[in-house]
């Protein structure tokens, strides 16, 4: 009984609570070296082949920044809003973790290169007066860094493994203000900063290979109140559903300690994400920033950008999802859900303006690209399209001229996938032509009257369902083939 009225009580008071979200998020940036030494950042080498005495950390080595880094970093500062200091520069981080092989790593601490930044998203529905409902999340800061090595822990065996490729990469951690009130916003924003940092090929935001990670911040307050609960941190997230169904846990979990021991109950705390179990478990209490003992790294100069390599990259900038959603309505007269879904992901943008570049109709190859691709695509290697462009354009044409109909072209687009042949020799090879021959037509139509003739004699009753099923059974009759459009009226013709 006890269980139940806690259960209900914090249920019923969930809109007595606020869930105050921030996050910090790190990019692996698009260089092909690391950001101090000229080891390769390439994704799946063997393990400790991208090494070398800088980034293994060895004495009398030192450090040299990589420019590229720099750029890139600057790029996703101005694509996000910030103002890119002039002047930052890096300190050490000190702590002993066997992943650093230095015992710091490199970051940026109290002058970070950009600042002060936001990312507007679109939450909730549309209003009824057709406006969108935008929400702006604050950037605080985004500082460059490096990233560290890889423990490996195999299964059954009593040793852990280093893998040092990965330390040395460049990093960019986005750290956002404590702007987010639902799992949905922090969802929200996440996707739209993947897709900004995608357009401008800051990084490749590949969540499943950890070049986009995130640990959130959580706390809740009661409704009205303006000082922050006490926060919590979960580490590692590797998936938008994970982190929208952890943020969901935990605001649960802390509404629940705020009833029922009060807000001092709540700890900060560092938690990490069960997944199999569907929620947060402890970690450890947290580390203020006075225990890494930050100072100046004296091995690396302060970075100066002059005015004229900032200009040079602000001119380099492309066209942003926002910018593309806008010109998507403009020039294809889509509705604002396509072209958000449309242009929410740039590979799949890109793919549409081919399509289209080929002459296909722009609402038709929406319908196709949204309603038909994501079916197929599912399976595909890192959700990569598996379909030509040109063969999905040659496929609408084919459809659009009657040559097959369109529950014909959907299977065609899947074998398409399957053995990246084009249509017309799927088509042919499966016999999949549509018969608009009106001579074979009506001898299908025939036959099928013939066999029917209870609803023939419906439909000269009256009965407008009859000529629905007969139109079925021809189109049965003729495996699907037959131009629907020809059939209707040659059925009509002769059941007159
Ligand atoms: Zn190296």
């Amino acid at each position: 009984m006890k269980q139940k009225m806690k259960g209900s009580h914090a249920a019923d008071g969930n809109h007595l609570f606020e869930t105050v979200i921030g996050l910090e998020i790190h990019a692996e940036l698009n260089t092909k070296s690391k950001i101090f030494c000229s080891c390769s950042t390439r994704f799946g080498s063997r393990p400790n082949e991208n090494t070398c005495p800088v980034c293994m950390g060895l004495p009398g080595t030192l450090p040299v920044l990589n420019e590229e880094a720099v750029r890139l970093a600057a790029r996703a500062g101005i694509a996000l809003h910030c103002s890119v200091n002039r002047v930052s520069r890096f300190d050490r981080k000190n702590y002993f973790y066997p992943d650093l092989p230095k015992a710091y790593q490199i970051t940026q601490y109290d002058l970070p290169l950009c600042e002060s930044g936001y990312l507007d998203i679109e939450t909730g529905q549309d209003r009824p007066n057709g406006k969108r409902r935008i929400h702006r999340i604050g950037i605080s800061r985004i500082h460059l860094e490096e990233d560290a090595g890889k423990l490996i822990h195999p299964e059954g065996e009593p040793v852990t493994l280093l893998d040092y490729n990965r330390a040395g990469v460049p990093l960019i951690e986005i750290v956002t203000e404590p702007d987010m009130r639902s799992p949905e916003e922090a969802a929200a924003f996440l996707k739209a900063l993947k897709s900004i940092l995608e357009y401008t090929e800051v990084s490749d935001c590949r969540m499943e290979q950890g070049s986009l990670r995130c640990d959130v911040n959580l706390s809740v307050r009661e409704m009205g109140k303006t000082d922050f609960g006490t926060k919590v941190e979960i580490k590692n997230l590797n998936s938008f559903r994970e982190i929208q169904r952890a943020l969901a846990a935990e605001a649960e979990r802390q509404r629940e300690q705020y009833c029922s021991g009060g807000p001092d109950s709540i700890l900060p705390e560092t938690r990490r994400w069960d997944n199999g179990r569907g929620r947060t478990v402890s970690m450890r209490t947290k580390e203020g920033n006075q225990d890494y003992r930050y100072f100046p790294d004296p091995d690396l100069p302060p970075v100066f950008l002059d005015r004229s390599l900032l200009c040079l990259i602000r001119n380099g900038i492309p066209e942003l999802p926002e910018q593309k959603k806008e010109r998507f309505l403009r020039e294809y007269g889509l509705n604002p859900y396509e072209a958000g879904l449309l242009t929410g992901e740039k590979a799949l943008a890109d793919y549409y303006e081919e399509v289209v570049g080929f002459g296909v109709d722009s609402r038709e190859a929406a319908h196709w690209i949204l309603d038909e691709l994501p079916r197929i695509r599912k399976d595909a290697e890192n959700g990569e399209i598996p379909v030509k462009s040109h063969y999905l354009a040659d496929l609408i044409q084919k459809i659009g001229e009657g040559r097959i109909s369109r529950n014909t072209g959907k299977d065609v687009l899947m074998e398409m996938a399957v053995t990246r042949k084009t249509p017309g020799e799927i088509i042919r090879e499966k016999g999949l032509s549509q018969i608009s021959g009106p001579a074979e037509l009506q001898k299908i139509i025939r036959d099928v009257l013939s066999r029917n003739a209870d609803a023939v004699q419906d439909y000269k009753k009256g009965s407008a369902k009859a000529i629905g099923f007969l139109m079925g059974q021809v189109m049965k009759a003729s495996r699907g083939k037959a131009n629907p459009n020809l059939a209707r009226s040659l059925l009509e013709e002769l059941l007159s």
